[in-house]
């Protein structure tokens, strides 16, 4: 990808090195050492500090994008889906409500639950949040044989449209295949962003084809293959490769949301 010229969102939590409840706040730390001058034992007040911090959510991850490089390609990414959907919006008269990414190391706290990295990135509709490990990107590498940059993006590009949806009333799933429509249609929405992208020139030769190696080695079912041995459709959730790379494509090449309608085939 070429992002230089790319301004990195603002949009970005890092909560790398925070831990589930953010560990202890300025204030956590005061209470333990007060606690320990009144002679408490400190580990209870350290306790009841975090709770303090955790329900109260008073601990304060930094906002806006992180300095190292991939904190800088995340944001840069993250910024490019808000101009490309700002100016959608915008086309449509309505105006586009940008999401927040949150950068998490092992687990997470989020509107919608406790999540751990294993489960992949996610949306939370609740709070519109997307959240990511970055080791979800080693695994893509490594695990799913999907290298570049681009791919990356498309997984981001894949959870700014689940926003998309929550932005525009198309987020229900209820059953697994309502599920999988769901899926495949913010598939199509990161196409959508990837079309625009290139009109930016943000594009390298080769990039598509690493976003749809991406889309085909995430399908439910070569996930399925490889961490079970066999494919059970009746549980997909998020499509076959063929599908994901099938409603991809079809965004990157038209560029219009509307091409992106699931429902209709
Ligand atoms: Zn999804």
């Amino acid at each position: 990808m070429q992002l230089g010229d790319q301004q990195a969102s603002g949009n970005v939590e890092d909560r790398r090195g925070i831990g589930v409840g953010g560990g202890l706040g300025i204030g956590g730390i005061a209470v333990a050492i007060v606690a320990y001058f009144l002679g408490f034992d400190p580990g209870t007040a350290i306790n009841v500090a975090q709770q303090v911090t955790t329900q109260g959510e008073t601990r304060v991850a930094p906002k806006g994008a992180p300095a190292d490089e991939q904190g800088q390609f995340v944001s840069k990414v993250l910024g490019s889906t808000e101009a490309v959907w700002g100016k959608i919006f915008q086309q449509a008269n309505a105006q586009y409500r940008p999401p927040t990414l949150v950068l998490f190391e092992g687990q997470v706290r989020s509107a919608c639950g406790a999540a751990q990295s294993a489960m992949g990135p996610f949306y939370c509709p609740n709070d519109e949040k997307l959240y990511i490990d970055l080791s979800f990107f080693r695994d893509l590498q490594t695990r799913f044989r999907a290298p570049g940059d681009f791919a990356q993006a498309y997984v981001i590009a894949h959870e700014v449209g689940h926003h998309v949806q929550k932005l525009t009333g198309n987020i229900k799933s209820n059953s697994n295949q309502q599920s999988v429509r769901v899926e495949l249609q913010a598939d199509c929405y990161a196409g959508v962003w990837g079309h625009h992208a290139g009109a930016m020139k943000q594009l390298d030769a080769g990039d598509v084809a690493e976003a749809l190696n991406a889309a085909s080695a995430i399908g439910d079912d070569r996930i399925q293959k490889q961490t079970q041995g066999r494919v059970t459709p009746d549980s997909f959730t998020h499509g076959s490769s063929d599908q994901r790379v099938r409603w991809f494509k079809r965004g990157m090449d038209s560029g219009r949301p509307k091409d992106c309608d699931t429902n209709a085939g």
